[in-house]
């Protein structure tokens, strides 16, 4: 949904000028872009990556009101403004896959999907994580035919028809609360009877036009070609319904993108990066920073924040 259009054919790619570096940063999420904006003023050599459009999970948030110095803006506002932060103090950016890691070599070596193979002397993993799947029959089958993990990119679709949304912590109660401006009917689908979300956002929930079904798991998701109910169970009772509803917006938490790092780098058992308090990981010079890493907090300042602690812990390796 938000991968950019191919800009040449990969056949008339060459090399680029230039693949040593002293940062390589894997990842432009908020985390990724801020360590890339520290990397840059302390005047090291940087370079990004992104396989995808530079800005993470904010392009895919509709307005954000948590992040010091904007009462509000929106997701591709505050990505644009991470963007040219990181530009303007010289950071390089390659809309380039990494597919293959040696975090052990000195320097560490990146190969990308294009076949290039990067240096660095240190490394920030950034690459954040993906959206959970429910994991039940008719999810799959009914992917862009009604079932969605993002609001803010299908959620017009929707406009004036009926939707669930599933999950209970802040991703669902925010999407929800956006949905509740589109879509004519809007509810929520939670497998317990208390939201984890933010308190402000459940005030808002509760406060707007969103329906809400505790203690109960979708089961099923059904149709002809396009979604048209979901069956729902009781967690308490047993007791089986069918829903009717024309959209389903999945949110039950994430899957962090730490694959090609395994191999090298700790992580807990659900496969979130632990890391120290400067975010160095147990390989030394490669760091952590934002959704993927081990935090009990995720939210576009803690990830920011991640990526000036990394920066300012690395500079010992230049030093
Ligand atoms: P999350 O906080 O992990 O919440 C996932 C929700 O899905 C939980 O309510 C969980 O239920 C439920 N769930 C998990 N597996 C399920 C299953 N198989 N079937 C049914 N329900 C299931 O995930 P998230 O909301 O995507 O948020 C991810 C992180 O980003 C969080 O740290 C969040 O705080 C952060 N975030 C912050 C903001 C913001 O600050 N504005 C916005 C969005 C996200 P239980 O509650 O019973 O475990």
């Amino acid at each position: 949904m938000i991968d950019k259009m191919p800009l040449f054919n990969l056949s008339n790619v060459s090399k680029p000028a230039e693949l040593n570096y002293d940062v390589a940063v894997i990842g432009a999420g908020p985390g990724g872009l801020s360590a890339a904006i520290y990397a840059g003023r302390a005047g090291l050599k940087t370079i990004v990556f992104e396989k995808s459009t530079e800005g993470g999970q904010i392009l895919l948030t509709d307005m954000i009101e948590d992040y010091p110095g904007f009462t509000s803006i929106s997701g591709n506002a505050l990505a644009d403004n991470f963007l040219s932060h990181a530009k303007a103090f010289g950071a390089n950016f390659a809309n380039e896959e990494i597919v293959e890691v040696d975090l052990e070599s000195n320097p560490k070596k990146l190969k990308t999907d294009l076949g290039n193979e990067y240096l660095a002397k240190v490394v920030v993993i950034a690459t954040g994580s993906n959206p959970k799947k429910l994991g039940v029959k008719g999810e799959n089958e009914f992917m862009n035919k009604g079932v969605s993990y993002c609001a803010v990119c299908d959620g017009s679709f929707f406009k004036n028809k009926k939707v669930i949304v599933v999950g209970g912590g802040d991703s669902a109660v925010e999407e929800g609360l956006y949905m509740t401006k589109i879509a004519s009917e809007v509810t929520l689908i939670h497998r317990r009877d208390k939201l984890r979300a933010q308190k402000i956002a459940q005030d808002r929930a509760f406060k707007s036009k969103m329906k809400f079904i505790w203690n109960t798991v979708v089961t099923e998701i059904g149709g002809t070609k396009n979604v048209e109910y979901v069956m729902l169970k009781n967690v308490q009772t047993g007791e089986i319904t069918k829903h009717e509803t024309d959209g389903v917006f999945i949110y039950v938490g994430l899957i962090p993108n730490v694959e090609i790092f395994k191999k090298y780098i700790k992580t807990d058992e659900n496969g979130f990066v632990l890391a120290d308090e400067h975010m160095e990981t147990n390989v030394k010079g490669v760091y952590v920073v934002g959704d993927i890493r081990k935090t009990p907090l995720r939210q576009i300042v803690t990830a920011a924040a991640d990526g000036a602690i990394a920066v300012i812990d690395m500079t010992k390796y230049f030093d």
